[in-house]
């Protein structure tokens, strides 16, 4: 089966809604197509990482399955990350197939997040396929900083994909982690250069998911310390915009623009979680912050029942995250957020 043979979403009628043991409403899945990536992100990654096996990843088809099953039971977004997602072999292809998903109405969203080094080749095919934004990563502008925190990236590259993203009619938004001793001093120029192109910016903390190379506590940086600088020469005002996500955003009076903080570590917003994350090797995560684990590739090379997979692990999604970060403690979960998608 391809994704474009694949059925079509059934009717909202007989779509189940996906409930967790919280009474909170499953709505939103990501993807982690790939595990590899072009790119080495210090926070991210360690140096030298092994990649899984092809045997071990789900093929597009079973991607494009387990995918249209969540959206058969009422999932309304789709986010595709990894990884890379723009480096895995005919992802153009299951974004075409998991599209007949925005035509038939089942799906609100198909969306990505993506580091932008191979965006300038794929904007304009993932425009004509009905994706309407996208989630750019982007630390740095100054391109010493961004080959040093990437491990040897371009950020030409990056800026390049963006503008072609931009001219093929996508919204973009800018995510940068915030790390004190790499980024902190530059947050401001980026984010005016995101606003300037009329992109919303979002900061997110360093969270401690997997091995690195070196201690997380070294540069993780509050939010709420970022915030408190850019108040004392911006104005800030709150808004009540929200994408549905755990990003509470302000307006940048000076630039005009939308500024989103994510700050899993200092302010929990567990209470309000819609999401659950699939691994390109098919294990549902239910909470990015703890180990819980379901193996929906078993269920699906063994030809067992999806949908009761799919509902018995989201009747065990946890209340909330359990990260800690701090000197000697070392990482909360022991998947890297390449492995979850983050
Ligand atoms: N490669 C794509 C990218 O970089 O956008 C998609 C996958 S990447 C894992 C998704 C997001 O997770 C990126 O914005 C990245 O900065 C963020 N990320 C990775 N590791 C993180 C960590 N330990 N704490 C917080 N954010 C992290
Ligand atoms: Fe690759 Fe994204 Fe992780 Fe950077 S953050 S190493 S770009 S997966």
């Amino acid at each position: 089966m391809t994704p474009y043979d694949a059925p079509d979403t059934p009717s909202t009628a007989e779509r189940p809604a996906l409930i967790d043991g919280f009474g909170r409403a499953v709505t939103y899945l990501r993807v982690s197509v790939t595990d590899r990536c072009d790119l080495r992100c210090t926070y991210c990654m360690a140096e030298h990482m092994t990649f899984l096996p092809k045997a071990e990843v789900l093929t597009l088809e079973e991607l494009d399955h387990v995918a249209s099953t969540f959206v058969g039971l009422g999932v309304r977004k789709l986010r595709l990350t990894g990884g890379e997602p723009l480096m895995r072999k005919g992802f153009m292809d299951l974004v075409g197939g998991l599209s007949r998903h925005l035509k038939s109405g089942a799906l609100d969203e198909l969306t990505l997040t993506t580091n932008g080094t191979r965006l300038a080749e794929f904007a304009e095919g993932l425009a004509a396929a009905g994706v309407r934004r996208i989630n750019v990563s982007l630390d740095s502008l100054k391109p010493e900083v961004f080959r040093r925190l990437t491990r040897g990236g371009d950020v030409a590259k990056v800026i390049g994909g963006i503008d072609a993203a931009l001219a093929a009619g996508l919204k973009v938004k800018i995510n940068a982690v915030a790390l004190k001793d790499d980024n902190a001093a530059d947050i401001p120029e980026l984010i005016k250069w995101a606003h300037t192109r009329g992109c919303d910016m979002t900061l997110i903390e360093t969270m401690p998911m997997g091995e690195i190379d070196e201690d997380r506590t070294d540069q993780y940086i509050s939010l709420g310390s970022v915030k408190a600088d850019l108040t004392s020469y911006w104005t800030l005002t709150d808004l009540r915009y929200t994408t549905g996500g755990p990003s509470r955003y302000v307006r940048v009076e000076e630039t005009g623009g939308r500024l989103g903080f994510i700050t899993p570590m200092s302010h929990n917003f567990c209470e309000l979680c819609n999401r659950v994350r699939l691994t390109c090797t098919g294990t549902l995560h239910t909470c990015l912050g703890r180990e819980d684990a379901s193996d929906l590739r078993a269920v699906i090379r063994a030809g067992g029942d999806l949908e009761a997979a799919i509902h018995a692990a989201i009747g065990t999604k946890p209340k909330g995250h359990d990260f800690q970060i701090g000197r000697g403690v070392g990482p909360s979960v022991t998947r890297h957020m390449s492995t979850t998608g983050g």
